[in-house]
């Protein structure tokens, strides 16, 4: 069984956000408009955090592309007391939002800002969306969920056309998207995949991995060159 993760390369992040838009128009993201903005409420699956480096002064600025990390101990399926987080068997933690009751414990338990809460019904099904994926009503909690409907669609082409499917078929949008090729995804469980094999590098690091979150996106520190 497949294990999915992410290696970014924070040596080749530029802070462009073409991963966040990219991830914005294929889950269908709602921009929460101004006046939400302001109250804290906008909603980004996908967001690049900056961090300036003290070292140089804050002269030097560090992106850090941030989507649900997909913990393999995620503590937010952990206190959902309806069910409806969990991490499916190939590592992807997943959101049921006809179950949502909306009471942001599993927001509170994530130490990574990953989930947002759904204050107003920002848009509703229509031209423009992505039909393959499902538009959130008020009231639920939302998240990354590494583009899943792309895995599902790889698997039912491979299926239709009578072959295996391959896993590196499946690529979140973010992934494609990035022009600097910071973004690597696809099999952690496959030792010869490249994201396993970058996940081994020297300078692979988790976020807060003191936490023991385990997360499934991992990150290559800049400056030392090579995977
Ligand atoms: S907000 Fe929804 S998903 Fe999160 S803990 Fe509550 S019911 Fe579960
Ligand atoms: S990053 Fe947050 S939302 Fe994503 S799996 Fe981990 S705890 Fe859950």
């Amino acid at each position: 069984m497949a294990l999915w993760g992410m290696v970014i390369d924070l040596d080749r992040c530029t802070g462009c956000q073409a991963c966040v838009i990219a991830c914005k128009a294929e889950n269908n993201v709602p921009a929460v408009g101004e006046k939400e903005a302001k109250r804290e409420r906008i909603i980004s699956w996908m967001q690049v955090l900056t961090e300036t480096d003290e070292e140089h002064h804050g002269e030097k600025m560090r992106f850090i592309p941030r989507p649900c990390l997909q913990c393999d101990d995620p503590p937010c399926t952990k206190v959902c007391p309806v069910y409806a987080t969990y991490r499916n068997p190939e590592g992807i933690v997943a959101q049921i939002y006809a179950r949502c009751i909306g009471c942001r414990f599993c927001m509170a338990a994530c130490p990574y800002n990953a989930k947002y809460f759904n204050w107003h019904t920002y848009q509703k099904e229509g031209p423009g969306q992505n039909p393959d994926v499902s538009v959130r009503p008020k009231g639920v909690v939302e998240k990354c969920t590494f583009c899943h409907h792309r895995l599902q669609k790889a698997r039912v082409r491979a299926l239709a056309e009578k072959r295996d499917f391959d896993p590196r078929e499946y690529v979140p949008a973010c992934a494609e998207a990035c022009p600097a090729q910071a973004i690597f995804f696809g099999d952690l469980s496959d030792p010869v995949s490249e994201v396993a094999r970058l996940a081994r590098s020297p300078r692979a690091f988790k976020l807060q991995e003191e936490l023991g979150t385990k997360p499934k996106v991992i990150y290559l520190t800049e400056g030392e060159g090579g995977g």
